[in-house]
């Protein structure tokens, strides 16, 4: 019997976790499944009992149960603790661990996949849920000079920031302010929103990363017409996604040829 995987998340339909996993697992010549599940926003533990009740093996958690995630293991990664979020559960008999690999996913993109060398940059990242806590430790330790959260309810900006030893801000006081790289870790792109973020934030040469794939989002729009380079989170997504393969498989996937057919599928649909 091939061993069983999953993404629990609530929605999930949009993900794309399963077509990559499935393609890891070819590349890699492992017998695995990897299923979608969508949990009701009150019911992340029952949907997860009744995945572990019929064998499987380990998931991916998404918006919004990542911190649900952290809360239901018994052990955890040293980077999970920090952030205090879990997207990467183990299951074996009698235990749960888990783990997050946003952070490294995300450095991964912007490192190799990008050539960004993010040592001595200014960051600005726009959010302070689940993903901006993920990823926050992983930019530090890549080496950011400068790392300002910016978030619409400051006080949540202002907890991370202290949590990390980082600044925070509203959007209306980064006025005036400038970054090699802007991250937005905000859900604003799925409601077709955007962060109210000044034109005058990007450098020359800034690069604009928004974590929402597979859609033209007003932060992508609004990052391209003041003259930045601009990126989806899609590397991202498969970065972080090979780091959960190899957590449960103890093999490292090839991820650029994965990340070049999904580009090449959604352009051609
Ligand atoms: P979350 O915990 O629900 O946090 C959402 C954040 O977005 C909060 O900081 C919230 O601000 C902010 N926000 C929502 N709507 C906004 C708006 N209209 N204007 C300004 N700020 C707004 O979600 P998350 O887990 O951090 O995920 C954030 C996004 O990253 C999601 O869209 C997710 O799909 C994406 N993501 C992508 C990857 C990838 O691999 N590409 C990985 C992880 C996450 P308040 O605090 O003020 O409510």
């Amino acid at each position: 019997m091939r061993d069983v995987y999953g993404v629990v998340g609530n929605p999930v339909a949009h993900s794309r976790s399963p077509e990559i996993h499935a393609q890891f697992a070819q590349a890699t010549g492992q017998a695995l499944e990897y299923r979608r599940i969508e949990a009701p926003l009150d019911g992340f533990e029952a949907a997860v009992h009744a995945f572990r009740a019929q064998g499987g093996k380990g998931l991916n958690v998404t918006v919004p149960f990542k911190e649900a995630a952290f809360r239901y293991c018994a052990r955890t990664s040293a980077r999970s603790r920090e952030a205090e979020v879990v997207n990467t559960l183990v299951f074996s008999p009698g235990e749960v661990y888990g783990d997050t690999t946003d952070g490294p996913g995300l450095v991964a993109d912007l490192t190799r996949n990008l050539r960004l060398a993010l040592k001595g940059k200014e960051i600005l990242v726009m959010g302070a849920g689940g993903a901006a806590r993920g990823v926050v430790p992983s930019l530090l330790e890549a080496g950011a000079a400068r790392l300002v959260v910016a978030n619409r309810t400051v006080q949540r900006a202002q907890a991370l920031a202290a949590r990390f030893a980082v600044e925070a801000s509203g959007y209306a006081e980064l006025d005036g302010e400038r970054f090699d790289l802007v991250v937005n870790a905000t859900s604003a792109g799925l409601a077709d929103a955007a962060p109210p973020l000044p034109r005058s934030v990007f450098k020359p040469a800034a690069l604009a990363y928004e974590m929402v794939y597979g859609r033209e989002t007003r932060f992508l729009l609004e990052a391209r017409a003041a003259g930045a380079r601009v990126t989806d989170g899609l590397g991202m997504l498969v970065e972080q996604a090979a780091e959960s393969f190899f957590i449960w498989r103890g093999v490292r996937p090839e991820t650029r040829a994965v990340l070049e057919r999904l580009r090449a599928m959604k352009n051609a649909g």
